[in-house]
């Protein structure tokens, strides 16, 4: 997106509302990140459409560091498994910071993939195979997390190299713990074997992989779309471990600071300190920074502060359940007082005992229980007869057509009848229908067409006198 528009107004505001923070300083353990430029300040956000939008210093290179270790995760996950990736690494925040001793005692597995003890052995468990070093597979895997080729800032890379002793260190006593537990259940076949301190190296290089805060916000919007890169469509995990590394994000992303940003900024996040950070919203955005000036727990004080008042200002808190659907049943109500209905008599009556119930909208969970409350609570008695209309429907996920179908068995089983106006088969194909609810539902056109069908069958065979005295 170029020029103005309402999202980039309001990355530019937060831009210009904290570019002028003075806190913190680049790291410098790493020397040649000390060189970064401490007024550097990029933000980025794209959508699960893929559309990107951009303020300040977003196209400007620096390494990725720390916001490298969620997608190597993921890259492991999808490699080993959750059960074996889990035998290695743990999944605890360890309330410490990145660089900490953090290993599960007795065992000496690592607290978790996001502090570099854990991010070490989740590097080691990433194998060479036949064409690709292990390092050549992080690289693919983290380009198409970002939609294009990225490279390796060899300066970055030589100078943790040169001066990465702690992180070495750690990886020695990761391996003389000798991870995973002895008790533990067996390796699984054909897994090669684990080695931290040959990793070191890989890790130094995935550290410093060359991103910008697009890219950043790119693969942050994978992990939030369920894998598939927006940009490009590729599935590049599953949604499966997506959530997953997600999860680890929102529970040890921010090391020691973790449990305050999930309460406050509330979204899964992880931070680097050359300056970058990223934060998702699930199935809503990927949103990246990145400024140098870091503060003590090592995240960029300016992505910090314009991440949480963005969060804050547009109520995008995980916990504040931003999915709620707009309304889902229109109309429930009995067929007497539809226009259609007959003037009087015992036909009218019989329209009476028909029930209606109108939904809208594309169905997930929470609309189809309310679809199936408004049925239950439809017409005047349980014996009577619902209509189902759902040609206003636009789409019913998995598990809202399952909701959907175990309901109507369930009201069927109870004596009603029901009819569902679904001329577009939003309930699935007939096979389907009868397999989960067990008889052949009745299906129409049109609600008139329903609702007719329905008062002649609660007339029974006798017509409408009968059964309307009866
Ligand atoms: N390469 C850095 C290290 O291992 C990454 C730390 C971080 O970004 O938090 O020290």
């Amino acid at each position: 997106m170029t020029a103005s528009d309402a999202v980039t107004d309001v990355l530019r505001g937060l831009h210009a509302r904290f570019g002028g923070l003075r806190d913190g300083r680049p790291a410098s353990y790493i020397p040649q990140l000390a060189s970064a430029d401490p007024d550097d300040f990029g933000l980025a956000l794209v959508s699960m459409d893929g559309h990107c939008y951009s303020a300040g210093a977003a196209g400007t290179p620096f390494t990725l560091q720390s916001v490298s270790k969620p997608f190597v995760y993921a890259l492991a996950l999808s490699s080993l498994g959750l059960d074996e990736v889990g035998r290695w690494v743990g999944a605890e925040p360890s309330g410490e910071a990145f660089n900490a001793i953090s290993l599960e005692p007795g065992t000496g597995r690592p607290a978790n993939a996001m502090v570099n003890a854990g991010a070490i052995v989740t590097t080691a468990l990433i194998a060479a195979t036949g064409r690709a070093s292990a390092f050549r597979r992080v690289l693919t895997c983290l380009s198409r997390f970002a939609g294009r080729p990225l490279d390796v800032d060899e300066e970055v890379y030589a100078s943790e190299a040169a001066t990465g002793d702690r992180n070495r260190a750690l990886a020695y006593l990761l391996r003389s713990a000798g991870a995973p537990p002895a008790a533990g259940p067996p390796p699984a076949a054909g897994v090669p074997p684990v080695d931290p301190v040959a990793a070191v190296d890989t890790y130094f290089r995935q550290c410093a992989v060359r991103v910008t805060a697009v890219d950043l916000a790119v693969m942050a919007a994978t992990l939030a779309h369920g894998g598939v890169n927006p940009l490009t469509g590729e599935a590049v995990v599953s949604a499966e471990v997506a959530a997953r590394v997600l999860a680890v994000m929102a529970t040890c992303g921010m090391y020691d600071a973790s449990g305050e940003w999930l309460l406050r900024v509330g979204l899964p996040a992880k931070s680097g300190v050359s300056g970058g950070l990223i934060a998702a919203g699930p199935a809503r955005f990927g949103l990246a920074a990145y400024s140098p000036p870091l503060d003590a727990a090592g995240t960029s004080v300016r992505g910090r502060a314009a991440l949480g008042a963005l969060s804050e200002e547009l109520g995008l808190h995980l916990m504040r359940n931003p999915a709620l659907p707009g309304s889902t049943v229109t109309l429930a109500t009995t067929a007497d007082v539809l226009p259609s209905a007959p003037p009087g008599g015992p036909e009218r009556a019989l329209h009476a005992r028909v029930g209606i119930v109108v939904a809208q909208g594309a169905l997930d969970f929470t609309a189809a229980e309310r679809v199936l409350h408004a049925l239950d609570r439809s017409g005047p008695e349980r014996t009577g007869a619902v209509v189902l209309d759902l040609r206003e429907v636009t789409g019913v996920d998995a598990l809202a057509l399952a909701t959907l179908h175990a309901g109507l068995a369930r009201l069927a089983g109870d004596g009603r009848r029901a009819a569902v106006v679904d001329p577009d088969d939003r309930l699935g194909p007939p096979d389907l229908v009868r397999e989960r609810t067990g008889r052949d539902l009745p299906r129409f056109g049109s609600r008139a067409e329903a609702v007719e069908r329905c008062a002649q069958a609660l007339a029974g065979p006798d017509g409408p006198d009968r059964a309307a005295r009866s």
